[in-house]
């Protein structure tokens, strides 16, 4: 008999039959059935069933009476078709079975606090968190993080075919005003200084186009300290995108060929309620569904609908409960051209509507973005118009202004909030299914027991001491 001494996944060995094979992985479930001994071996693509007969296994069945859950193991067998009737559909492996014939302990597991066998949906999320290296073993979150791999790379696929370029930009940054608060980091080589985590790459790419990229895009981590909120994460992963030379419907078009492209590719059970996306202005989204991110699904029990509309027509400013002026959404947008004189001669502001398009899925706004002011005139009229001085302008804004006075490209863009597209997608509940290492709705690590307390030497050299 043939023997492959290299290992073979579980996913591969119904290919093997009548041959010796090495499996490599996890004991899933293990059963006692009187004499024989069953476990299932679980790797990456799946799960084989491995079965220890006392009498043709010898050393074999010794070893398999100490094995346990999570153990992992190296195992020589024979592959045997399964006896009819004892097929499981449900596995690529479900034909076959392989009979042990050696079994070799490669590491122990203590008794796991949580059953990885299952959905886990039954188990205290806490728990879930803090043995999130064991809770990512169960099926479902393999598929959700191997999925999410498998969009992100189709993404990437489709935008470099497109001419787009992706380009990392700054994780440490400067604070910038997009309606959170920041994350700031203390510098130590300039003591009371500090940077900001980026709440999104909205300057470094509008930059991005002055410098002439012209087609960006980027899988970008942004961050938020948010109040708590049960289904926001402190950070979280943005596919943000600019292009140059657009105007709103270019941009709305490319991302509504790029979505369809992501389900027909990767989702082909899911069905698109309407092609192409309905598109309604923010006015008839509330007065008809009384939100500006409706569901329009036609049937909600059916997981497989996926009901997109865009949103379009907001109010660029909304009144401060101060009673002065703030923007709604983003304060690089461009108003819609006819609009753009009222912003000029800062006339009926609250009627001045922006050029936002905000794309929303099933009830969820999964991204959002627009054309932007590239005047650097028409810029400082959204600050003046916030009731910013010409001082602050400068200190916060100096360097927009300046990029955009030598030569700016008109320009427009978008970002999709990638886990909240990811989790509707996978039909997941929450963005924490989706996130590998999620943290708590309150933003703690519970695995990494994070945040935590940093050394008095570290907060020395810093020049920074703890209030009461
Ligand atoms: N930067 C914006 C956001 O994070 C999106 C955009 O306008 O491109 O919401």
């Amino acid at each position: 008999m043939s023997e492959v001494s290299e290992r073979v996944l579980s996913s591969k060995v119904s290919d093997y039959v009548g041959k010796k094979v090495t499996l490599k992985g996890w004991v899933n479930i293990r059963r006692d059935h009187g004499k024989l001994i069953f476990f299932d071996l679980r790797d990456k693509d799946g799960l084989v069933q491995v079965v220890v007969i006392p009498s043709s296994s010898g050393k074999a069945y010794e070893a398999a009476q100490d094995i346990r859950p999570e153990y992992v193991v190296q195992v020589l067998g024979k592959v045997n078709r399964r006896p009819e009737g004892t097929i499981n559909k449900a596995l690529a492996s479900g034909t076959v079975e392989v009979e042990a014939e050696a079994i070799k302990v490669l590491s122990a597991s203590d008794t796991p606090p949580i059953d990885v066998t299952t959905d886990g949906l039954e188990i205290g999320e806490d728990l879930r968190l803090k043995y999130r290296f064991l809770d990512l073993r169960r099926s479902r979150m393999q598929d959700n993080i191997r999925k999410r791999h498998k969009i992100i790379k189709e993404i990437r696929d489709f935008l470099d075919k497109e001419g787009f370029i992706e380009v990392e930009t700054p994780i440490l940054t400067k604070s910038t005003p997009e309606g959170a608060r920041d994350y700031i980091v203390p510098s130590r080589l300039e003591k009371g200084k500090f940077y900001a985590l980026p709440q999104s790459p909205q300057q470094y790419k509008q930059l991005l186009m002055v410098a002439g990229v012209e087609k960006y895009f980027q899988i970008a981590r942004c961050f938020r300290d948010e109040d708590t909120r049960s289904d926001r994460q402190p950070e979280f992963t943005q596919l943000d995108l600019e292009i140059s030379f657009v105007q709103r419907e270019d941009v709305m078009e490319i991302n509504e060929k790029l979505l369809i492209y992501l389900v027909k590719t990767l989702y082909p059970d899911k069905k698109i309620q309407k092609i192409p996306f309905p598109k309604l202005s923010f006015k008839e989204a509330v007065e008809k569904y009384g939100s500006d991110r409706p569901d329009l699904r036609e049937d909600k029990d059916d997981p497989n609908l996926l009901a997109f509309c865009w949103i379009i027509d907001f109010p660029f400013f909304e009144k401060t409960e101060e009673g002065g002026w703030t923007f709604t959404h983003n304060p690089f947008s461009a108003p819609e051209p006819k609009y753009m004189e009222m912003l000029m001669k800062k006339e009926n502001v609250g009627e001045i509507i922006a050029s936002q398009y905000d794309i929303v899925l099933n009830g969820f706004e999964i991204g959002g973005g627009s054309i932007r002011n590239h005047r650097p005139e028409a810029l400082e009229k959204v600050f003046e118009v916030m009731g910013y001085d010409k001082k602050t302008i400068n200190e916060n804004f100096g360097h927009m202004l300046r990029a955009f006075s030598y030569g700016a490209p008109p320009h427009g863009g978008i970002a999709w909030g990638l886990d909240r597209l990811i989790a509707v997608l996978q039909s997941q509940e929450t963005i924490r299914e989706v996130i590998p290492f999620a943290k708590t709705g309150e933003g703690r690590d519970l695995m990494m027991e994070s945040p935590s307390i940093v050394s008095d030497k570290q907060l020395r050299e810093l020049g920074l001491k703890i209030g009461k």
